[in-house]
């Protein structure tokens, strides 16, 4: 089935008098029947008919369908992307364990491996994500996961999955993909080898900035591992979030078809700018990954990040003079949406953190919408004076 057919009909189950569009499961708890009915669904993975913590009929509809997607076994949703990656590595990581982080990923997954994971005694190797031979000289006999993002955030660099894959697998190590930038219609990791994916399902899976959320996918035995300790962490997803995150995978593969467009005019159009000095965009051919981001991915998708020779003060005066984009955090939505890395991440990573991902003073980041290709590079270039 195409992309379209199976964001819509992927997850449809029911008969004559089923309701098309899904009940909202707004209840916390279940009745039971008696005491062996209460022990087998209290203790049952991902059960969705005992208590919300643990699952819920919602949950297990959009985790279906975003499983499906990925080509996975099984999924898993949560009330946040941090949920998810908090709960999957506190779920397969232990005092004593190693991971290996790349140097440009989101900024609160950086935080976690380098700020919280090192309370808890585990310690991680940071790489630089284009160059494999990295991975390979990180990896050690306790490396139990290796943590990829790919394109990154903010800098959209690329890893190479399979290669990658291949390295953590020799060394008996996981290996999790954070696919929010490319999703399931443009890249999908499990095919190249990687073992689970993870989402910000509050970007483009959600689509419209209207709620927060986390998502997972993988195979059922690691899905259920995360579960077990995902009730003791307890990121859960409300059941009308999960409900309104189905209804924005309707229509992904239409957004993303009109997010990858947009991305491929706006990125040629500032690398023309002369008050650009450099954009960071997968998919222009002056992209150091764009050889084998066109290998492992379908499209580009719509976020890309940029410097301003002027700095700082140039980029926020860019930001200022938009019309369309809206100055916020957050990416992958209907509406374009646009920040400035220095100021933001300036709360979440320590000054030299921050260095150290690369992101500098006049670096943008932007993230288009679905508007028409035509108003948003009129716009853009407007703004660059
Ligand atoms: N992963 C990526 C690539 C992100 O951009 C973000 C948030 O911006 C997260 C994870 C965290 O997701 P959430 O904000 O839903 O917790």
């Amino acid at each position: 089935m195409g992309w379209n057919t199976r964001a819509v009909q992927g997850d449809r189950t029911g008969s004559d008098g089923s309701p098309v569009s899904p009940p909202i499961y707004q209840t916390s708890t279940w009745t039971t029947r008696d005491a062996d009915h209460f022990a087998s669904v209290a203790n049952r993975p991902r059960e969705s008919r005992c208590y919300t913590r643990h699952g819920n009929p919602n949950h297990e509809q959009v985790a279906t369908a975003i499983a499906g997607l990925e080509g996975a076994e099984a999924g898993m949703v949560f009330a946040s992307g941090m949920g998810t990656i908090t709960s999957t590595v506190l779920a397969l990581l232990e005092h004593g364990d190693h991971v290996v982080v790349q140097r440009s990923m989101y900024g609160g997954t950086t935080s976690l491996a380098q700020t919280l994971l090192p309370r808890l005694g585990i310690r991680a190797t940071v790489v630089e994500q284009s160059r494999p031979e990295e991975f390979a000289g990180a990896v050690r006999p306790d490396t139990r996961l290796v943590l990829v993002e790919t394109p990154s955030n903010p800098l959209l660099q690329i890893t190479d999955l399979a290669a990658v894959s291949e390295i953590a697998h020799e060394a008996g190590a996981v290996v999790v993909a954070d696919n929010t930038f490319a999703t399931p219609v443009n890249s999908r990791p499990i095919e190249f080898g990687v073992d689970l994916v993870w989402h910000s399902a509050t970007k483009y899976l959600g689509g419209h900035s209207d709620l927060s959320a986390g998502a997972l996918a993988g195979s059922a035995e690691l899905v259920d591992r995360i579960w077990e300790t995902s009730i003791i962490t307890g990121a859960v997803l409300g059941p009308i979030d999960a409900w309104l995150l189905l209804r924005g995978l309707r229509t992904l593969p239409l957004r993303i078809a009109q997010h990858n467009a947009n991305g491929l005019r706006v990125a040629a159009a500032l690398t023309e700018h002369p008050a650009v000095s450099v954009v960071h965009y997968p998919g222009l051919d002056t992209h150091p990954g764009h050889h084998l981001a066109a290998a492992q991915m379908d499209g580009f998708g719509g976020v890309m990040s940029f410097e301003l020779s002027g700095g700082y003060a140039a980029a926020d005066r860019f930001i200022d003079r938009l019309t369309i984009p809206v100055r916020s955090a957050s990416l992958g939505s209907v509406e374009s949406l646009v920040v400035h890395p220095a100021a933001m991440w300036a709360s979440i990573l320590a000054p030299d953190q921050l260095a150290a991902t690369g992101v500098r003073p006049g670096l943008v980041r932007l993230s288009l919408g679905i508007e028409d290709s035509d108003d948003l590079v009129a716009d853009v270039v407007a703004a660059l004076g």
